[in-house]
């Protein structure tokens, strides 16, 4: 992955605020534009997914706290294939409905 310098990732865990290492950032998925990463806080060992995508607005990224491991997230993500887009929906509906998001969210993973 290259990323441009002014692109905003990911960079602080939503727990401790520490300065996440994204040298152990490890990619878990990659479709079309968009790509999955999974970062662990060096600090608080906390999780986060983290989706970066290519919209057309530009590289857009958001993370998702998450209590999967790294191989639980390689299992559930060969299981259901995510594609661009719905990486795409999951990024509009977190900064649409902030609210609504966890639950819509929680209900679809069964
Ligand atoms: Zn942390």
């Amino acid at each position: 992955m290259v990323f441009d310098d002014n692109v905003q990732l990911v960079t602080r865990c939503p727990f401790c605020s520490a300065e996440y290492d994204l040298d152990g950032a490890q990619v878990i998925g990659e479709e079309n534009d968009a790509t999955m990463v999974y970062i662990t806080c060096s600090e608080c060992a906390s999780s986060i997914i983290a989706i970066v995508a290519m919209s057309g607005l530009g590289i857009v990224s958001l993370g998702l706290v998450t209590d999967m491991t790294v191989e639980d997230t390689k299992r559930f993500n060969k299981e259901k294939a995510l594609t661009g887009d719905e990486l795409l929906e999951v990024y509009e509906l977190l900064e649409k409905q902030k609210h609504k998001a966890l639950k819509q969210l929680t209900k679809s993973q069964k």
